[in-house]
């Protein structure tokens, strides 16, 4: 599981054990067990070939109830249907959750899909039987409040925690704040602004009034009034502050990564929208104009056209002095490395970047706040990478270089370095097609520990996970490649100490290994079986190769490919992804993933894949 989910998968919350039960007695009626899903016609796999879940070991212990999930007093993210899962200790047990019949596998774990617990007190009853033993245990739970009405008549009441704004803001003076709040639709809600003026919320949705104002209007605090009849109540209104041109502010990027340690480990992170997606990874020391705050984010300047945001804590205040003059690009120069080409731009001071793929053979990169004077490129005569580079000045402050390669894009690194950004590209190795991982360097990443999801019976992925890649290590090896492991015991290991692991020992690809797990209000006897997440689009084919070979080898219904943000998968040195071969809360999932000849079937799906990923590269090179 590669989801951060509010509340971890890990808790084991309720193990009763029964006194005096044993295995003795009349065996318990027999269910039939639901068949997992397996492989659609999207694969092309053939059934004949590998077989489908190894058969579910039988297990007649001590009756107990295990719940794995959810935790005790967990706030559950839905209210109409959820589900739940642990086991009763052995096969032959009978289970009731809330009076719903519940199927035990032969293994003793259940996995259920029902309705979210009610009342003043929602919790599951869990009720199991073997022979003359029985057990009950209960694991309650919270469950978002609903949004209780405000009533029209009685006393007035308002929903003093709905206003807005609620946070810090900082404005500039004409920008528009919304300020609202939740009361009844027959009361008068008045903005008393704090400069005296006053101003009548008309528009009302629901429960919820509401007016748009300039930030200049709530400079000064305010307070809304309510009133209904004689009866009246006052809520502040925070004060926005002014962020004037007239003392622009500016700071300095911070890394607040502690698991980097050299420079090109070390970036910046900014977002299009506060607390929003990770989208430019820039150098830290980078300076900008600061512009505005949403609690704890501030809104930064990287040129006329764009501002982002950026966690307060990631930013250094430097005032009101302006620091520098805007940078400027200069002459710019491309060379040649062993196994890249480096396109090295000058610039006059750091700036903000962005690298993108236009097409598969093109890599451009955007400078922010930057004016470009480039009168010169300098190229090497043979450059097995580089075959142009153009620029254009796409607006008054924004510089564009645009990379011609004379392969798919493979690999690339930023840096900064002795005044200048480099770009250096990555060439694809030189590849034998009839030994396709002969000589490369593989980064096998068995996920977590930190955090990871845990199965019905207490699989726990992070240890699953590291059975697949003790596996795959020699599978890799014997076909001629080196192996990084990123985590070789069960010891936790950063996050995003993992792609550095693989940038530095020159990975040609890094490979994480995960197990899927959902989050609340999904799903799982419907929506489980094999996915594969890549990030930049040099890792797709990687992506849909290794898809491709877990699915043949693991007959698990094939949930296809993935773009998605993942740490793992934002290492821009090598195609890297990350596999989420099956679902280890998914009880049939759960004992083939303790099998090693399904964690073998794993392994392989990815050794397959990798093998088709470069014997590809090969191919590609082929035809040029
Ligand atoms: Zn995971």
């Amino acid at each position: 599981m590669h989801l951060v989910p509010a509340a971890t998968l890990r808790n084991v919350v309720v193990i009763l054990f029964a006194s005096g039960a044993c295995s003795s007695g009349p065996a318990p009626a027999s269910r039939p067990v639901p068949a997992p899903p397996t492989a659609t016609a999207r694969g092309k796999a053939s059934a004949a070939a590998t077989p489908a879940l190894p058969p579910i070991p039988s297990v007649d212990g001590q009756l107990q109830l295990r719940v794995v999930y959810p935790s005790a007093n967990q706030t559950l993210a839905v209210r109409d249907s959820n589900f739940i899962f642990g086991s009763t200790g052995s096969g032959r047990a009978t289970l009731s959750i809330n009076g719903r019949e519940v199927a035990v596998l032969p293994n003793g774990a259940f996995l259920a899909w029902l309705p979210v617990p009610a009342g003043d007190h929602p919790q599951y009853e869990l009720k199991a039987s073997k022979g003359s033993a029985s057990l009950t245990a209960v694991v309650p739970v919270a469950v978002r409040a609903l949004q209780v009405p405000l009533p029209d008549t009685g006393r007035l009441v308002v929903d003093r925690s709905s206003i807005t704004p609620n946070e810090r803001l900082t404005l500039r003076s004409d920008e528009r704040v919304v300020v609202s709040i939740r009361a009844p639709g027959n009361a008068d809600v008045v903005l008393r602004r704090g400069d005296g003026v006053a101003l009548t919320l008309s528009h009302r949705v629901g429960d919820r009034w509401s007016a748009e104002v300039a930030a200049r209007a709530l400079s000064h605090g305010g307070a809304l009034v309510i009133r209904r009849g004689d009866d009246s109540t006052i809520v502040n209104v925070a004060t926005v502050r002014l962020a004037g041109r007239a003392h622009p502010q500016y700071a300095e990027l911070l890394n607040v990564n502690d698991a980097a340690r050299s420079d090109t480990d070390q970036v910046s992170i900014l977002r299009p929208a506060p607390r929003g997606t990770y989208k430019w990874f820039v150098f830290p020391g980078t300076v900008v104009e600061v512009t505005g705050q949403r609690g704890d984010f501030l809104r930064v300047r990287l040129d006329l056209q764009l501002e982002v945001w950026v966690e307060e804590r990631a930013v250094k205040l430097l005032g009101d002095q302006e620091p520098a003059r805007r940078p400027v690009a200069g002459d710019a120069h491309v060379s040649v490395g062993d196994g890249f080409s480096d396109l090295r731009i000058p610039v006059t001071h750091r700036a903000a970047y962005l690298v993108e793929y236009p097409s598969p053979s093109v890599l451009r990169l955007t400078l922010y706040g930057v004016t470009s004077n480039v009168d010169v490129v300098n190229f090497a005569t043979a450059d097995p990478s580089i075959r142009d580079v153009t620029w254009e000045q796409v607006a008054t402050d924004r510089a564009r270089f645009t990379v011609l390669l004379r392969h798919e894009s493979y690999g690339y690194l930023a840096f900064w370095d002795r005044g200048a950004l480099v770009l250096r590209v990555r060439r694809p190795p030189a590849i034998n097609a009839d030994r396709p991982l002969a000589g490369r360097v593989i980064a096998v990443d068995p996920g977590h520990p930190p955090a990871g999801a845990t199965g019905p019976t207490g699989l726990y992925e992070g240890d699953a996970v590291l059975d697949v890649a003790n596996q795959l290590k020699p599978l890799l090896e014997s076909r001629g490649a080196t192996v990084v492991m990123t985590r070789v015991t069960r010891d936790a290991v950063p996050l995003n100490a993992r792609p550095i692991i693989a940038r530095r020992a020159n990975a040609d690809a890094l490979v994480s290994i995960h197990l899927n797990a959902l989050p609340d209000g999904a799903n799982p006897l419907r929506t489980s079986g094999t996915g594969t997440y890549f990030f930049h689009h040099q890792a797709e084919a990687l992506a849909r190769a290794v898809q491709r070979g877990m699915v043949h080898q693991l007959q698990l219904r094939d949930l296809g490919i993935h773009y998605d943000n993942l740490a793992v998968a934002r290492m821009t040195w090598a195609p890297a992804i990350l596999c989420e071969g099956a679902f280890v809360i998914v009880p049939e999932q759960e004992a083939a993933l303790r099998n090693p000849e399904f964690q073998r079937r794993y392994a392989m799906g990815i050794a397959e894949g990798l093998e088709e990923f470069f014997r590809g590269i090969a191919v590609e090179r082929g035809r040029r």
